[in-house]
């Protein structure tokens, strides 16, 4: 099944994707399948091991762009600038983190063509990239908290997660 969003604690979401070597014949569907769960869900990225794709590939849009961003095997090879934001995650329904992260960031991939791509990215579109990445690498926001904040954080999880199933 590849068509539902995981939802932590989901223990697919915790592996490392490996790079994808040879394209998939049928990316074009698995991207534009990522598109529609991402904006159906009103999310403005998604990384394939959500969807329950072992695929080192992200899908990101936001409101105000024309074409979606679809990078696979991303690599970030600068980056520059700090910030702190509350993070929401597709996966982690009902819950927002703040998280610092770098402002800028260059990028690297290969777009679905297998051509390499390059992007110089800032703002909100730098932080789902990294937040994307953080995905193929089985990186989460709940992994940015605290000891202490997780074990408060799953608490209300746990009970979130309950009111969603009455
Ligand atoms: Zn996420």
């Amino acid at each position: 099944m590849h068509d539902e969003i995981r939802i932590f604690p989901d223990p697919f979401l915790k592996n490392r994707v490996s790079e994808i070597e040879n394209i998939p014949s049928n990316i074009n569907e698995i991207t534009a399948k990522m598109l529609k769960i991402m904006e159906e869900a009103d999310g403005i990225g998604l990384a394939a091991n959500q969807i329950g794709y072992s695929l080192r590939l992200f899908v990101a849009r936001l409101p105000e762009d024309k074409e979606p961003l679809i990078v696979i095997n991303p690599v970030i090879l600068e980056v520059d600038g700090e910030d702190h934001m509350e993070e929401g995650c597709l996966s982690v329904p009902g819950v927002s983190i703040e998280i610092p992260r770098p402002t800028r960031v260059f990028l690297k991939g290969i777009n679905t063509d297998g051509k390499e791509v390059e992007y110089e990215l800032e703002g909100l579109m730098a932080r789902v990239v990294q937040h994307e990445i953080d995905h193929l690498n089985g990186v989460l926001i709940v992994d940015y908290l605290s000891r202490r904040d997780f074990i408060r954080f799953q608490r209300e999880y746990e009970k979130l997660l309950k009111k969603e199933e009455e």
